[in-house]
């Protein structure tokens, strides 16, 4: 609660508006009332009307003649609104991230833009089970993809109505399909009324499973704390398989079985079709979702239905945080450990953290699940210390066992002789894999180190003239830059030089889609990768066609190893493992561990078993080893005496100072006088390091660097970026900083 004479109040909270603050003075009699997000009433306009506002900002300094400012008139008592909530989660973000109140209230705000037509469209079957199964097969006989899909799910469900877009999202059937087969008086597609109330309640009805012994003792705990009063954040250890997805069902059914409402995080790479329809036919039309390929009015009307009760779950990337529920109980984050979770842009805020800060927030408080096959090491290591309650499932509830893995050294097959990409043991099990009719995924990490083009003779690397990145080969003989889009023609000549000896470091997976075709000409090959996912609904159409059987290998980056099961893949080999090593940060074994654990875990997920090739450089790093056991603590108990022994998040906190700057010695002066006033008031145990060229050092002719200060107190942090932010924005109103500014990031994620 405040002491300060004023209040800067936003009347209209929307969107395009929360720029426009108005200043009240504070009243004596309602000093201890108002806080940040407090709702209050004002004299507003010529007329003085009285109008609601909220607080964004509380200060001593007036913005004009005191004399004429107006008086806060009351503070109403309602209950704690869901403006008050995202304004006070907006605050908290602000502060511990640093950026602008604008900025925080624009990330927490829901758009406003709204729907014209508001319908709810669902498309069911409209012929008998017999008559459909005759025309699914007449599809899979005449080769009609789309239509074979589309069928499939609803001979699956027979009863069910499924939403019109997740058959043309998700399922990638175009309008035109579902209209043929409307034409043609084998489905129906029904439109409803947006607000209708929908179907009876009960939405257990359908397929809720019978837990399991370990399944069920999580959920009869978190129920026991929930009606105890006790809020909490649990952590659900449990490989791919083990009966997560289900867990959060059930604690789903219990949370609105207590009248409170449900929010589920999913990285939206993971938001596959399968992982939707399996909400939907628990909780029906209580259920939504949210994803970046909804139109801004969708989303908005998604919002609208969570405000208005219309819904009780919402499942989405990191931004369905925000959904303004009127009782969240629940939020759930599944993968926790992905590095989406964190913001990019300002305020650069984790989704983990977020949530925690949003449970305390909402009325009643809510409680956090996170789940994971491997873990963050932050949430881990609070579990491990009882911040979090961890929760183990050990068994994988889809049958199959553990692939095997094995681990070539790429040191070992050079040495005797073999220049491929791919090792003799990989050779050998591609073999085996493709005369048996089984498929094989092959996974290279990150593009961004692949494909660079080099000249064998000199070392000289081709790099982008605007950005500090190495270009990369495509077809058709041109060089391009995968930041800013720079191209120029492949040259046989090295400019430095003047060797012939130019050529490309062969891994990318373009490279690699070719190289499985010249090894097995036969061989049907499917490639996914940033460049063939681009167009909207390719990545899943890519997918769908792999799981379909449509080719035997699937090549591609990280993209591949998550999401869909594809049980005849009983081969998966990674054909660099250590290239996520060498990235220059300090979460990079995790990464590895991560990326390794993940791909390892798509072989052997049906009956057969499954086969591992992890080719790597660097054999017996602790990263490469653990994730060929699937260990996760051994790999848990190495990290984090790392990160202890360098003071590294979790065990410490870092905050990275960006500097973004058009003249490169003006940006790393400014770093530098950063650093000096940091230091000029060193508080106890902070360390600092650089200012250094960011790990990519010019984007687009913007040269980027970095301060970093690490610091077991975050508080100590804090201070740091206030008075920072204090000196730029003094600076700014100076008219200083036109030609650099800059960003804090806490606990960075991502690199820089
Ligand atoms: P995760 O989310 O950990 O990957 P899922 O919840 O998706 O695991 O469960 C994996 C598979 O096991 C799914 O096909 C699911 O339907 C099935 N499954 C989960 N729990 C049970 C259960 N109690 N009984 C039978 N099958 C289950
Ligand atoms: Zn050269
Ligand atoms: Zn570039």
């Amino acid at each position: 609660m405040t002491t300060c004479e004023y209040a800067n109040i936003i009347i209209d909270i929307s969107h395009e508006k929360v720029d426009r603050l108005f200043q009240y003075r504070i009243p004596e009699r309602l000093k201890g009332l108002i806080d940040i997000g407090s709702p209050v009433e004002v004299p507003f306009g010529r007329g003085d009307t009285v109008r609601k506002g909220y607080v964004l900002e509380l200060t001593d300094e007036a913005n004009w003649d005191p004399s004429k400012i107006k008086e806060v008139i009351s503070v109403p008592k309602d209950n704690l609104c869901a403006e008050e909530i995202s304004i006070k989660l907006a605050a908290w973000m602000k502060k511990y991230y640093g950026s602008t109140m604008i900025a925080a209230l624009k990330t927490v705000l829901p758009s406003t833009k709204k729907e014209a037509r508001r319908v709810h469209k669902y498309v069911s079957l409209r012929m008998n089970l017999r008559e459909a199964t005759e025309y699914y097969h007449e599809c899979v006989s005449k080769k009609q993809k789309a239509r074979e899909r589309i069928m499939a799910e609803l001979l699956a469900t027979p009863d069910d109505r499924i939403p019109y877009e997740l058959i043309t999202g998700k399922l990638h059937v175009t309008a035109a399909t579902i209209k043929a087969l409307a034409d043609k008086g084998i489905i129906r597609v029904e439109e409803e009324e947006y607000f209708r109330k929908p179907v009876a309640g009960d939405s257990s009805r359908y397929g809720a499973k019978v837990l399991s012994q370990e399944q069920q003792e999580i959920v009869d705990s978190f129920t026991k704390d929930y009606d105890a009063g006790k809020r909490d954040t649990y952590l659900i250890h449990g490989i791919t398989g083990s009966g997560k997805t289900e867990v959060y069902i059930a604690l789903i059914d219990e949370i609105i079985k207590r009248g409170k409402q449900a929010i589920v995080l999913i990285p939206e790479i993971a938001l596959t079709y399968q992982t939707l329809m399996r909400f939907y036919r628990h909780f029906g039309d209580r259920v939504s979702v949210m994803n970046s390929s909804l139109s801004a009015g969708e989303k908005f009307d998604q919002m609208e239905r969570a405000r208005t009760g219309d819904i009780d779950i919402i499942i989405g990337p990191r931004s369905a945080l925000f959904t303004p529920f009127p009782n969240t109980g629940i939020i759930i984050i599944d993968e926790e450990h992905e590095s989406t979770y964190k913001s990019e842009t300002m305020p650069k805020y984790h989704a983990r953290e977020a949530a925690i800060e949003l449970s305390k927030l909402v009325p009643d408080g809510a409680s956090v699940v996170l789940g994971s096959a491997t873990p963050s090491l932050e949430s881990y290591y609070r579990a491990q210390n009882g911040q979090y309650h961890l929760f183990e499932l050990k068994r994988r509830l889809t049958g199959g066992t553990l692939p095997s893995v094995d681990i070539a050294d790429l040191r070992e097959e050079l040495r005797t002789g073999n220049r491929s990409i791919f090792s003799r043991r990989l050779q050998e099990l591609m073999e085996d894999r493709l005369s048996k009719g089984e498929q094989a995924m092959l996974f290279i990490n990150r593009r961004g180190y692949a494909g660079f083009v080099s000249c064998r003779s000199c070392g000289h690397v081709f790099k982008c003239p605007h950005c500090d990145v190495s270009l990369s080969e495509h077809r058709g003989g041109r060089l391009v830059c995968h930041y800013c889009g720079y191209e120029e023609p492949m040259r046989k000549i090295c400019p430095k030089c003047s060797s012939k000896y130019v050529s490309s470091f062969r891994a990318g997976t373009q490279q690699i889609e070719d190289e499985v075709k010249k090894f097995w000409p036969s061989a049907k090959v499917l490639r996914m990768d940033a460049d063939t996912t681009r167009t909207k609904g390719s990545y899943d159409r890519i997918l769908s066609a792999f799981a379909a059987k449509e080719a035997d290998v699937l090549v591609g980056t990280q993209m591949i190893v998550k999401g869909h099961d594809f049980p005849d893949v009983t081969l998966v080999g990674i054909l660099a493992a250590d290239m996520s090593l060498y990235a220059s940060d300090y979460r990079a074994s995790e990464r590895t561990f991560q990326l390794l654990t993940q791909a390892a875990g798509r072989a052997g997920r049906g009956l057969k078993p499954g086969n591992v090739v992890i080719q790597t450089y660097e054999p017996e790093h602790y990263s490469i080893q653990t994730a060929s056991r699937q260990d996760y603590e051994a790999f848990y108990e190495e990290e984090i005496a790392y990160r202890d022994l360098l003071r590294y998040p979790p065990i410490s906190h870092m905050m990275s100072v960006q500097i973004l700057s058009a003249d490169e010695d003006e940006g790393m002066q400014f770093a530098n006088r950063l650093r000096a006033m940091m230091e000029l008031s060193k508080k106890e145990g902070a360390v600092f390091i650089g200012p250094a060229s960011a790990s990519i050092g010019k984007i687009n002719d913007v040269y980027r660097m970095a301060v970093y200060v690490k610091m077991d107190d975050y508080e100590g942090l804090v201070a740091y970026k206030d008075m920072l932010e204090k000196t730029i924005r003094g600076l700014e109103d100076a008219g200083q900083m036109k030609r650099i500014s800059v960003q804090f990031d806490f606990d960075p994620v991502n690199g820089f």
